[in-house]
């Protein structure tokens, strides 16, 4: 479904992705591991436009994405909980959640998304009319998950989604992720958190200064353990 083929990128004159190749089947959820500065975001950002690949090719359902404007990706379908969640703070619960769809005109589709979301995150409806800043960081989360859910996304790229929170927090959010997994929706799922992603992830990429190290696709899953035992011993 989403393919990056030897994608390198740099910032300025500083090579950070070495010719990464990356494939999410549809209806999978797709784990990418790595260190702090192994250089995860900044696929998140590749493939979104931010930073343009020096080299290589980034598909999404066979079409090329190279060289599209971010709100051209985004409308096919792509949608990012970003790092460190960027909820709205002043604004209200609700009002982040419309936001997530901005680009949907179908105002009946709105208000179908809104109770989906809703009624996947029960929490969230508790407190749709509290600003989203007043939360707690594991709150927040799951607002950053439903306000991307709101814009229909075929896939949704995860950069961190456990990152700061609590351990009964982090096993509601990776359980979250499978039920919008079961719901259809493919998934790229960036983390530090490895034994958990992994234990979840249908396939999985280690990345280690820029270049993908090992690699499980779902053809081979004994090479997951061998990740398992690589990523693990690291952490
Ligand atoms: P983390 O888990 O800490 O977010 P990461 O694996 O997501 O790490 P990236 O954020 O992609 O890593 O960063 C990869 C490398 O690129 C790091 O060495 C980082 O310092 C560098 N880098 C990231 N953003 C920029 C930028 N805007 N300008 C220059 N260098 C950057």
């Amino acid at each position: 479904m989403l393919n990056l083929t030897n994608i390198s990128t740099a910032y300025g004159a500083i090579p950070v992705l070495r010719n990464v190749s990356l494939a999410v089947p549809q209806g999978s959820i797709t784990c990418l591991l790595g260190s702090n500065g192994a250089g995860k975001t900044t696929v998140i950002r590749t493939i979104l436009g931010l930073v343009q690949p020096l080299a290589g090719e980034i598909t999404f359902l066979t079409q090329r994405l190279n060289s599209l404007p971010t709100d051209e990706i985004v409308k096919r379908g792509i949608a990012v909980v970003p790092e460190g969640r960027r909820v709205f703070p002043k604004m209200t619960v609700e009002d982040n959640l419309l936001i997530g769809a901005c680009n949907i005109t179908d105002q009946q589709k709105v208000r179908q998304g809104l109770a989906r979301v809703l009624t996947l995150f029960p929490r969230l409806a508790e407190r749709r009319r509290q600003n989203a800043g007043t939360m707690s960081g594991g709150e927040q989360q799951m607002l950053a998950m439903a306000r991307a859910l709101m814009s229909y996304p075929k896939i949704m790229l995860l950069d961190e989604p456990s990152l700061g929170l609590a351990p009964l927090l982090v096993n509601e959010i990776f359980k979250t992720i499978g039920q919008i997994n079961q719901e259809g929706i493919t998934i790229l799922l960036i983390e530090q958190n490895g034994f958990k992603a992994l234990e979840m992830a249908h396939q999985a990429y280690l990345l280690q200064k820029g270049t993908v190290v090992m690699e499980c696709t779902e053809a081979d899953p004994q090479a997951k353990q061998k990740i398992a035992e690589v990523y693990l011993k690291q952490h």
